[in-house]
């Protein structure tokens, strides 16, 4: 028997008004992998995080984390029991809570109960000197760093990110990417990370889920998409890297 795959969805189907935003989508993650949902905006992406991460339903299809049944049209387990952590495009640090706090917030018991692992976690994203402070103290990328190490504090099976470095100077990007990657495979999560821009897909994946309108039409790792693109539409996405 083969092991099952850390998250796996299958034949996912989604629609609103009538119009299917995802048409059978299927696709499995393993452990310390990183998936990105790569598609043009209004595609489907962030609808499929969302019934991932449990807060919208689907029509039908099912999803499975390390083989066991999360959610499907009879069943479905509470968005908090998944062991999915999920990080936002606005980062939604609570405002009111020192970085410390924020870290700890998915933590049963929170920050007094486990120094060590926000320690750990704030020295690996190097806040360790901003622990007390609130986050409006904090610049886009510092906040981008704590929302990573309050997302990761919880050790998910899967960590959902919706286009995590879109709110944050272009000048920025790549270092955090590569920051952010490092410590991601450190944690050995699996990773499913939405982003339109074919550039982070290529610099982030090992696998590339490509979209349009609601359906991959090409999955497979960077290298195989960008020299062998499944159509000319699919060859002028990936047209502008160098
Ligand atoms: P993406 O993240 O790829 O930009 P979305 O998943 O947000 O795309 O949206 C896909 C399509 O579904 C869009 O046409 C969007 O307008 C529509 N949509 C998303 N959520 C809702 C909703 N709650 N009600 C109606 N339409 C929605
Ligand atoms: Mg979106």
């Amino acid at each position: 028997m083969t092991t099952p795959a850390r998250l796996e969805v299958r034949h996912l189907i989604r629609s609103f008004d009538r119009l299917r935003v995802v048409n059978d989508v299927s696709f499995r993650i393993e452990a310390g992998e990183v998936a990105c949902l790569l598609g043009p905006s209004g595609c489907g992406k962030s609808t499929i995080l969302r019934i991932v991460a449990g807060v919208d339903m689907q029509d039908s299809g099912s999803i499975h984390v390390d083989g066991r049944l999360v959610c499907d049209t009879q069943f479905r387990i509470p968005p908090e029991r998944r062991a999915i952590g999920m990080m936002f495009q606005d980062f939604a640090l609570f405002p009111h809570l020192p970085v410390s706090e924020n870290v700890a917030f998915g933590l049963p018991g929170g920050h007094a109960a486990h120094r060590d692992r926000v320690a750990e976690l704030l020295d690996r994203v190097r806040m360790s000197r901003h622990r007390d402070s609130f986050p409006h103290e904090l610049s886009g990328g510092e906040q981008q760093r704590i929302a990573l190490a309050r997302a990761l504090a919880p050790r998910p099976r899967v960590l959902l990110m919706d286009e995590p470095f879109s709110g944050l100077d272009e000048r920025l990007r790549d270092g955090i990417r590569d920051d952010t990657l490092s410590l991601l495979k450190d944690e050995g999560t699996a990773v499913l990370l939405v982003t339109h821009e074919p550039v982070e897909a290529m610099r982030m994946a090992d696998q590339i889920l490509l979209m349009r309108a609601g359906r991959i039409v090409q999955q497979g790792a960077p290298y195989n998409l960008y020299n062998a693109p499944v159509d000319r539409q699919a060859a002028a996405f990936f047209s502008d890297i160098n």
